[in-house]
């Protein structure tokens, strides 16, 4: 029987997919109820608040997806055409872009090697090496561009280290922008991710730890801040009234649909993140048996949200590289996917500044996340574990 037929009997297991049980029916009923679906609605403001509130910041400001909450942050933070902000190297392409929508160039920091996430190191070296003040201002000696924000992406569920991170922030008077996206729910020593930089960006898409189809929110506890990040998000509106707009802003607002979705997976989230856990914990004891699949590490100095479990596969010892594992298994029609592109290999991206050693592109070579929905049975862990042991030195 070959690996198709074999295929073709069973259930595929997916990646990641969203969990809907809650009270979303009811919200987004309710919304088509009364007619309020758009952009202004009583489920925006209370999904904002139940954020603010559950992560610990002031204020929360709701945006149609992700991405706009970054390029938001980065426009209320200061942000200007030709600046420089420093960011993760092994991330998802979309700070990166964000950074570029506000006519900023992004300089790209590996990874470290325990957790996989911004090295703080890099960030010293970049710092206090490669730049220069020059009257109260940093500058990159290579560009002669000006550095004015760092924003750390805390990966696949896991916190960056944070704290020299903010030191070195504070010393260099840069801004902050937690991309807290993939790590909702959790904490870097005791307090909640996005909470703790000076601004916090969430995505709500399809696969992220909740989700509103597709949405974004943006947190901080500057109020003048805050208010700007309204203001932007709605077109820049002076006087609603006589349509005068006091700057070029964008249609970035969620739906009171989404938002009611949103507030109704937030309801959730700690049931998620207990499932999540478990899941992880499942598949480290697991993996530990099967040589040369390294489970995903957990850092002392935070909690995960476990939001991709991945592992990494050495190729030598466990007989077979990560993109034949991937290969085999999603013939088994069970679904993994490799880590992003290291950024500063992107086409999107070339000639771009690297700081690091290339530790993001062995993680890449390397890593494979595992199927994980919170709604993920045990059974279904068991086959996936099965199959990546079948192909251990096969
Ligand atoms: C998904 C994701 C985003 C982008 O969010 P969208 O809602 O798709 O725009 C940004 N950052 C990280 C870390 C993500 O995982």
């Amino acid at each position: 029987m070959s690996d198709q037929t074999l295929a073709s009997s069973e259930q595929p297991i997916p990646l990641c997919v969203p969990d809907v049980s809650g009270n979303e029916w009811q919200y987004v009923k309710d919304c088509l109820d009364t007619a309020w679906v758009s952009s202004v609605g009583a489920y925006v403001d209370r999904f904002e608040q139940m954020l603010a509130e559950r992560v610990g910041s002031r204020h929360a400001v709701a945006t149609v997806n992700g991405t706009s909450a970054l390029h938001t942050a980065l426009l209320i933070a200061g942000v200007e055409p030709d600046d420089e902000v420093l960011v993760s190297a092994l991330s998802f392409i979309a700070p990166a872009n964000a950074i570029r929508y506000a006519g900023a160039w992004p300089v790209f920091i590996d990874a470290e090697e325990n957790f996989w996430q911004m090295d703080p190191q890099c960030v010293t070296d970049f710092l206090e090496r490669q730049c220069e003040s020059v009257a109260g201002a940093l500058y990159n000696r290579q560009t002669r561009r000006r550095v004015r924000a760092i924003i750390p992406v805390h990966i696949l569920g896991h916190p960056v280290d944070l704290a020299p991170i903010l030191a070195l922030a504070k010393r260099f008077d840069l801004v902050v922008i937690e991309d807290a996206t993939e790590g909702l729910g959790a904490n870097y020593a005791g307090q909640p991710l996005g909470s703790i930089g000076d601004i916090g960006c969430y995505s709500f898409n399809g696969n992220k730890m909740i989700t509103t189809g597709g949405g974004g929110m943006l947190v901080t506890n500057r109020e003048d801040w805050a208010d700007r990040a309204r203001y932007l998000t709605t077109q820049a509106k002076d006087d609603p009234v006589e349509y005068i707009h006091g700057a070029v802003g964008f249609n970035y607002r969620l739906t009171n649909i989404q938002a009611a979705m949103g507030c109704a997976q937030l309801e959730q989230l700690d049931r998620y993140l207990q499932l999540k856990k478990g899941i992880a914990a499942d598949y480290s004891i697991k993996l530990a048996a099967i040589p040369g699949a390294m489970a995903m590490p957990e850092p002392g100095y935070g909690t995960s949200a476990w939001w991709l479990y991945t592992m990494l596969v050495d190729a030598d010892t466990f007989g077979m590289d990560r993109k034949n594992l991937m290969q085999k298994l999603s013939t088994q029609n069970i679904q993994t996917r490799p880590l992003w592109q290291p950024l500063h290999k992107s086409p999107a991206y070339p000639g771009s500044q690297f700081v690091g050693e290339g530790v993001a592109e062995k993680l890449n070579d390397r890593a494979l996340s595992l199927p994980c929905s919170v709604g993920l049975q045990k059974e279904q862990l068991k086959t996936v574990v099965g199959a990546i042991a079948a192909c251990c030195n096969s």
